[in-house]
């Protein structure tokens, strides 16, 4: 089954927003009825076999929540890739085009709902049953959702940090100084991806000003792993600890194409703890896999709740 994600999600400055946001929605409720009996019973099963759960997340986790996933059924990209470390901090011009087109999709990032699957997953660490939550997202949903054992592997987008002093400053406050600094951005019309980013159109990036540090006039950078940048050491370390405490990992929505979320599912069959994982399309640990489940994450994980919250 393929997904278009992005159909539904282009999004209009203005009116257009709740007209996508819902069709994201619908979408996700019409894939509720697809994911087969089967499957939520050997998910079912897995997870009631193994008492405490590793939980992966990634893009998959969020695209009932209107935020679009990155990669197609192939695991290839589906829109241009994300900006890289090195092109962000060694050019001008890139960070003008990261931050115009981050300003004009942030309303609608920060307005994103948790959907099924967060619940789902808030509602299994509610019943004891997951040793830590481990999400390449950077969008804080899990959190709004009610988990707590969370590590954000790639940081979270509600803050800024400057790369000359460590300064760390709320987003949502730094959104108004970009837009006193470029008045209107946020009304161009804008598609968002999974990091907050935008596409806008017919933008003239080269008007744009970005801001610097207040405190020393450094650059600014959102508070989240840049493809081309490592995971924090003590993030993964965590993780793997936590990995070694659990009887199984679970990956929701994640193709685990990255290497920072594929060396958990490697380093789990190493250790012989098994691994199952619900995505739409390929993963690159596939071959490793205890059990695949092909569907939707809010709709398998939905019809999971109350089976195995026990
Ligand atoms: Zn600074």
């Amino acid at each position: 089954m393929q997904r278009t994600a992005e159909a539904g999600l282009h999004i209009t400055a203005g009116d257009g927003i709740s007209l996508s946001m819902q069709s994201a929605l619908d979408e996700t409720l019409a894939l509720a009825g697809d994911c087969p009996e089967a499957e939520v019973a050997a998910l079912e099963s897995f997870i009631a076999g193994h008492r405490r759960l590793l939980v992966l997340t990634g893009a998959g986790c969020s695209t009932g929540s209107g935020i679009p996933d990155y990669r197609d059924a192939e695991g290839g990209w589906k829109r241009t890739p994300p900006v890289t470390y090195q092109a962000f901090t060694g050019e001008a011009a890139t960070r003008r085009r990261y931050w115009a087109r981050s300003l004009a999709g942030w309303q609608y990032f920060a307005a994103a709902q948790p959907n099924a699957a967060h619940a789902a997953l808030a509602a299994l660490e509610a019943a004891g049953r997951v040793e830590l939550l481990v999400t390449q997202n950077v969008d804080g949903l899990h959190q709004r959702a009610g988990s707590r054992a969370v590590v954000d592997l790639h940081g979270s987008l509600d803050a800024v940090v400057c790369l000359g002093c460590g300064d760390r400053r709320d987003r949502a406050g730094f959104q108004a100084a970009l837009l006193e600094a470029n008045p209107g951005w946020d009304r161009r019309v804008a598609r968002i991806a999974p990091d907050g980013d935008a596409d806008l159109e017919d933008a003239d990036y080269a008007s744009f000003q970005v801001p610097g540090c207040p405190h020393c006039g450094g650059m600014l950078k959102p508070d989240v792993v840049f493809f081309g940048e490592s995971a924090p050491r003590a993030r993964v370390e965590q993780a793997v600890a936590a990995l070694h405490r659990s009887d199984a990992m679970l990956v929701v929505g994640s193709s685990l194409m990255v290497y920072s979320g594929f060396r958990f599912a490697r380093m789990a069959a190493e250790a012989g703890i098994p691994v199952a994982a619900v995505n739409l399309g390929r993963t690159r640990a596939d071959e490793l896999l205890a059990l695949k489940v092909r569907a939707d994450c809010a709709s398998a994980l939905s019809a999971l709740a109350g089976t195995t919250m026990q």
